[in-house]
């Protein structure tokens, strides 16, 4: 059946020999979009033919994340109540049967070159500056030839028979045509390895046949191997699914973005353990190349679903940019109910010593960084001004702020007055403090408010000072505090 007819079917297939990635993530939220967009399935299947490489901690990193990020899958093996990914080992006699049929019928050979054959041939194009690649000896093998070979014990592998030259041609979703030209795609490719095993660009054809893809939207590392698998539905008799390229992600140098160079930030587990919400991300990750027609740059999940097109989708490269991530994840950090926000922050006090303070005040303490937090792991550095330690008074920038005699006089009256500020709440507290300055003679709300913040917080800037006193209160903290930044100002003065 031709897939323009077809019920729309895509799939993620990442292979399982690393964590998930950007770049996978992003490919799986654009064939989730498009699935839900046009009432299709996304189908989850992972490519674990790389038997060395693949690893199950990698897997369940997968399968974790992708659910983290809130693409669900609509199909797959039944996993004690939900379902699990499809799998590529388990159908390697399928495979193999059907890389038999296309030897069968001359589309494809049995390749008997050894390994250091090919080493060989590789060093010999090097050394007469050739670009290396394949040159289709084993399909001139005679009978004969062939027969010595397996008396020798050699293995043979399967390749398929790819004309040159000629260009292969698709009109790509997101890139519009493109052409390939045989040339270019290294000589004969492997189909199933002498190790019985398929390799990646032919289990993909037979599994997005056998799964009925329609549509194949993947990186545009793959277009290579898309002429390939082009040539492999030809080879089997069969229709391709539509195929689209999204640009690759790069950074703000415009490097690609990789493991080596970028670490743990390529991986959707960082953002998780650094206090990122899955929508924020999807929502990034969404709009990094696609762009929605009224300009929006912040939608739920369901409004990306209504406006998906793959025809929006750029062309240029993707630029991950930390900051702009961060500008997303503080939106809807601001947008979460008080009460789910302090139950997503709870965790990320653990290393805080806050002990002294009761459920409320930590609640208080937590909403008045709410709205300036890029993520949930920046509480930690932000709330340190609450644990029970002293303030460092002698950083440069703060120092010379208490160094002053106006900062002496309305430490002075602070602490004369620190009673009054328990139990007050933070209205009040403010209207105490602006009492005290009028009645004192201060007239720059700077002169008066900026040594108590220092004295308090260590810091210059910060959330409200009044609500700061607020929370503090009670615990000693105030007085004590005020009590060293006059002590050690006085010392200097002496
Ligand atoms: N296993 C491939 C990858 O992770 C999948 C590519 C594809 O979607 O066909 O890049």
């Amino acid at each position: 059946m031709s897939t323009q007819h077809q019920k729309v079917r895509v799939r993620i297939a990442p292979s399982p020999t690393g964590y998930l990635h950007l770049g996978t993530a992003r490919t799986a939220v654009y064939n989730y979009l498009y699935a839900k967009h046009n009432h299709g399935r996304f189908v989850f299947r992972l490519e674990d033919t790389d038997e060395e490489r693949s690893n199950d901690a990698y897997t369940q990193d997968i399968i974790k994340y992708l659910k983290w990020l809130g693409i669900n899958w609509d199909e797959g093996p039944d996993i004690g109540g939900s379902y699990g990914p499809y799998r590529q080992t388990q159908k390697e006699e399928h495979y193999r049967k059907l890389a038999n049929e296309l030897v069968a019928s001359k589309k494809a050979y049995f390749c008997y070159a050894t390994q250091d054959e090919l080493a060989k041939l590789k060093e010999d194009q090097q050394n007469s500056g050739l670009p290396s690649r394949y040159d289709n000896r084993g399909r001139f093998v005679s009978e004969k030839q062939a027969q010595e070979y397996e008396a020798e014990g050699r293995i043979p592998c399967i390749r398929l028979i790819v004309e040159e030259p000629r260009v292969v041609s698709w009109n790509d979703l997101i890139k519009g045509p493109i052409s390939i030209n045989t040339q270019d795609l290294g000589g004969d490719p492997v189909l199933v390895k002498s190790s019985g095993m398929a390799v990646y660009n032919f289990a993909v054809v037979v599994d997005d046949l056998d799964m009925e893809i329609t549509d194949v939207i993947r990186g545009e590392d793959h277009i290579h191997n898309t002429a390939k698998q082009i040539l492999i539905y030809e080879a089997l008799g069969k229709e391709c699914p539509r195929f689209a390229h999204a640009a690759l992600i790069f950074d703000a140098e415009k490097q690609k973005l990789s493991k080596r160079k970028h670490g743990e930030f390529v991986h959707i587990s960082k953002y998780e353990k650094d206090g990122y919400l899955p929508q924020a991300l999807f929502n990034y990750l969404t709009q990094m190349s696609f762009t929605m027609s009224n300009g929006q740059e912040i939608f739920t999940q369901e409004e990306a679903i209504e406006a998906f097109d793959l025809a929006k989708v750029s062309k240029s490269p993707a630029i991950f940019d930390l900051t702009k991530l961060n500008w997303f994840n503080n939106h809807y950090l601001r947008a979460l109910p008080a009460n789910d926000f302090e139950n997503l922050a709870k965790p990320y006090l653990k290393d805080l010593s806050l002990d002294k303070y009761e459920g409320p005040k930590i609640n208080q303490m937590l909403n008045l960084i709410k709205d300036g937090l890029n993520n949930l792991s920046e509480i930690k550095e932000q709330l340190t001004y609450f644990e029970p330690k002293p303030i460092d008074l002698n950083q440069s920038e703060i120092r010379p702020i208490l160094d002053t005699d106006s900062a002496r006089k309305i430490l002075r009256l602070m602490l004369e007055n620190v009673d009054k500020f328990k139990n007050l709440d933070s209205p009040a507290a403010k209207a105490l403090i602006d009492e005290i300055g009028l009645s004192n003679g201060f007239k720059k709300n700077k002169e008066l408010y900026m040594p108590i913040r220092v004295a308090l917080t260590g810091r210059l800037h910060g959330p409200d000072l009044s609500k700061i006193i607020t929370i503090l209160s009670g615990s000693g903290l105030v007085q004590e505090r005020l009590e060293n930044a006059l002590n050690l100002t006085l010392q200097i003065k002496s």
